[in-house]
């Protein structure tokens, strides 16, 4: 972690308008994932894993649709466009593909794949999405007695058929990083990918937020209270007058979830109203562990840009390169939000689009 970002404030002090929204605050860490060059030894989103040289990877064996673009090319545009970031002055040797990542593209441009592109579907190496130290991210809830202090996630970089339009075999795995002491230097990577489901290797700049549960999941009275201009109207024209009339969308968008990649705090939703989230296991409400977001604000949660990036934003807020530095995109600038069971994260996680 080499940056800091900071949350501006939030325009209104929700709770000192609606008290009993109090009880209901819940933290949650905006990761601000950052184009770098992340180490294993480093919290990252889509930075290489520390992972034990003996211990088998994942891999994804269901049926997959045809990825659209070659990881190795992938890999190469990435490595540029960091040397770039960190020798501006163009005086460094330009970067090159990497013996095995040649060898993926030879074979993926031979005449043998036109004729036979078999080996194509074979079970499909899972991709780094993101590493968490718990030092950096001291709200994790690891599985007690494992001693686990780094949590990993991958997921299968292709779309599968026939559910399209978002990641699937999500691996969560929590482990001791004491324990690994013989790194795996070369994992396994897909050779054809969906774009939009490779991370762009980032750092982090965790930094903990509070966050209050969006309006379909406050009871009936408290979300008609929100609805009810009259309450605090006035208060809302203050700050912006264009929401006068739509309470509950200053509600949404300023005042309860966070958008962007973040672990915990309360789930967004909008793509779906809130579905039911038991553990499969043992039926305890389930509760977010990350969410992985195709942007960190957009239009209408420009508030959320940290303070040290409202001068760049300010020209054109919405500029991918600022806005979803990641370039993950998930369906239509969607997100993938992540759960675990609070009794037991051990238990098995679940997945949701949002
Ligand atoms: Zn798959
Ligand atoms: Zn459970």
């Amino acid at each position: 972690m080499n940056a800091i970002r900071t949350t501006p404030p939030r325009p209104l002090d929700v709770t000192a308008i609606f008290p009993r929204l109090a009880p209901m605050a819940r933290p949650a860490m905006r990761l601000h994932p950052r184009p770098g060059v992340p180490s294993v030894h480093e919290s990252s989103a889509g930075g290489p894993l520390l992972w034990p040289a003996d211990e088998p990877w994942p891999h994804c064996d269901k049926t997959h649709q045809g990825g659209e673009e070659a990881l190795a090319r992938l890999r190469l545009e990435q490595r540029i466009r960091a040397n770039k970031a960190m020798h501006p002055d163009g005086d460094h040797p330009v970067p090159q593909h990497t013996p095995e990542e040649q060898a993926v593209l030879d074979r993926l441009n031979s005449e043998e794949t036109w004729l036979d592109d078999s080996w194509l579907d074979a079970p499909v190496a899972l991709l780094p999405v993101a590493q968490l130290y718990m030092r950096d991210i001291p709200i994790l809830r690891p599985p007690v007695q494992t001693g686990a202090d780094l949590l990993q996630v991958l997921w299968c970089p292709l779309e599968h058929f026939p559910e399209q339009h978002m990641p699937k075999t999500v691996a969560v795995i929590w482990r001791s990083a004491a324990a690994v002491t013989d790194i795996l230097v070369t994992p396994p990577e897909a050779p054809v990918v969906t774009k939009g489901y490779v991370p762009e290797p980032c750092v982090l700049a965790p930094e903990q937020i509070t966050e209050y549960p969006n309006l379909m999941e406050l009871s009936k009275e408290l979300q008609n209270q929100i609805r009810d201009g009259s309450i605090w109207q006035t208060k809302i024209a203050a700050v912006d007058s264009s929401y006068a009339p739509y309470p509950e969308s200053f509600y949404h968008d300023h005042l309860s979830v966070a958008p962007g990649w973040k672990v915990g705090g309360w789930p967004q939703w909008g793509y779906t109203d809130p579905v039911p989230r038991d553990c499969s296991t043992c039926g305890t409400p389930m509760e977010p562990l990350l969410s992985v977001d195709s942007r960190e604000w957009d239009s209408s949660t420009i508030s959320w840009i940290p303070d040290e990036e409202q001068a760049d934003a300010s020209l054109n807020p919405c500029d991918p390169d600022l806005a979803n530095p990641t370039t993950i995109q998930i369906a239509d600038n969607h997100k993938l939000q992540i759960y675990f069971c609070p009794a037991a994260p051990e238990h098995p996680h679940m997945e949701l689009m949002q």
